[in-house]
């Protein structure tokens, strides 16, 4: 018996009677107990007490909250919760049986039906509480092809296993997208995202392999979806309160991104939304409405130290926010907040939403670069065919001013806008030039 079951199952000891221990993952410990009043078998989830220390009672009690507001077949409901001798824990009621996970290594296959069956039930439970499942520790199926170098035969073998598959599209890929598409709805309902299916939505839904097309973010239509049983177009459902939205999942395949010189970096928002229309944004027109929606501080601090206890091994962070710097009091906040986490970062920036100081604020919390969006070196092009609302004399006071600070700017230019003038597109060069970024990239919308 380890000193931690001793104390636990003494410190309980008026209400469980700890028996053994069921298991254990990244964050709590599952006990086998006696419910003394009930006379009856419960499971007792404990957070590590390493854990505890690091992540804090208020946000183990935060999820123990939310979970006692979830009510549904495939969820486990809430018995109690507490607080004894420095151990936080809830119960809930003990299930008899194995776990997916064991009965996938004794059996290696699940037949296609009980494939079926055990994804349904995953699936509707993900209907019902989709933002809170990550929380709860419910693990969504997810795969990055990409990354994983998924091939076809492979990818469509597992595929034919699910109800549902979910399929991210994007315009330089949709040849690829309607094929897979096609192959994947031989068997499971085909769900569309991204922004090739949300610019295309009443055409794609017409098609035959399509189940449903959700427009823009979509982890709330999603949920709504699955949840209805019905397919067809949905529109734009956006989180308000973004603070409320789970954590992403992230698994250990973490490791194997990189953002351009770094590797095991993580990346994540610290915001989404723009209030800027720029005329080519596929983030504003694709993805979410204009109306910007910040992360708070805490949320970001803790949703870093989430990552970090499991992937200690990160060395950078980045913020692919849309326009990371909105809110000069917001972003020096966060700012602090990322000096005290004291890993280098970077973010997406622009440079006229927020004033040198909250640069400076930045690079004294860690920051080593930014990304700014310039586009165009003529002031014509940005106003009357970007519509981006910057002013060039004040890029080219602000990026020389970040160099000296000491941070790294990645300038981002596009060229081949409509109605560009060839002298137009020289000026863009000759910026370039000018500013002298640390690095920088040339998009030409003629080859998009
Ligand atoms: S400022 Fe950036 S994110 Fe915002 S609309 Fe313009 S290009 Fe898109």
């Amino acid at each position: 018996m380890t000193d931690t079951f001793v104390r636990l199952k003494a410190s309980l000891a008026d209400r469980y009677a700890i028996q053994e221990e069921l298991g254990a993952g990244g964050m709590a410990t599952v006990y086998l107990a006696r419910d003394l009043k009930h006379d009856r078998e419960v499971a007792v989830k404990v957070l590590r007490p390493e854990l505890a220390a690091v992540v804090g009672a208020e946000r183990f009690l935060h999820e123990i909250q939310i979970a006692a507001k979830l009510n549904h077949p495939h969820i486990l409901t809430l018995i109690d919760s507490g607080e004894a001798d420095g151990f936080l824990y809830y119960v809930m009621p003990y299930v008899q049986g194995e776990s997916l996970r064991d009965k996938l290594h004794r059996e290696k296959q699940l037949s296609v039906e009980e494939a079926l069956a055990i994804t349904q039930g995953v699936a509707s439970a993900m209907a019902y509480a989709h933002a809170h499942l990550r929380r709860l520790g419910v693990v969504a199926v997810m795969r990055d092809c990409v990354l994983h170098l998924d091939e076809y035969s492979n990818f469509f073998k597992v595929a034919q296993r699910f109800d549902y598959v979910v399929m991210e599209t994007a315009i330089a890929s949709r040849v690829n997208d309607h094929y897979v598409a096609k192959e994947v709805a031989k068997h499971s309902s085909v769900i569309l995202v991204g922004p090739y299916a949300t610019a295309v939505a009443p055409r794609m839904i017409k098609r035959p392999e399509v189940y449903a097309v959700l427009r823009g973010e979509y982890e709330k239509s999603l949920a709504a979806c699955l949840e209805s049983g019905k397919g067809g177009v949905y529109e734009f459902d956006e989180w308000r309160d973004v603070d409320d939205a789970p954590f992403p999942t992230r698994d250990k395949s973490i490791y194997a991104y990189k953002m351009a010189r770094h590797s095991n970096a993580l990346n994540m928002w610290g915001s989404r939304g723009c209030p800027f229309h720029c005329t080519f944004c596929y983030s504003q027109r694709f993805q979410c409405t204009h109306k910007y929606r910040g992360h708070g501080p805490e949320r970001i601090r803790q949703e870093i130290m989430d990552v970090l206890v499991r992937f200690p091994k990160l060395t950078y962070i980045y913020f692919d926010d849309d326009t990371f710097n909105i809110g000069n009091k917001r972003v020096c906040e966060i700012a602090k907040v990322m000096k005290g986490i004291g890993l280098p970062w970077g973010a997406m920036c622009r440079a006229d939403t927020t004033g040198l100081d909250t640069f400076r604020a930045m690079k004294d919390g860690g920051c080593v670069e930014v990304k700014i969006g310039i586009e165009s070196g003529s002031q014509r092009v940005l106003d009357e065919v970007v519509k981006k609302g910057l002013d060039l004399d004040v890029v080219k006071k602000v990026v020389p001013a970040l160099r000296k600070m000491g941070l790294q700017v990645h300038g981002t230019f596009m060229r081949g806008f409509k109605g560009e003038t060839p002298e137009e597109a020289r000026m863009t060069r000759r910026l370039i030039t000018e500013l002298q970024c640390s690095s920088y990239q040339l998009s030409d919308l003629r080859k998009q």
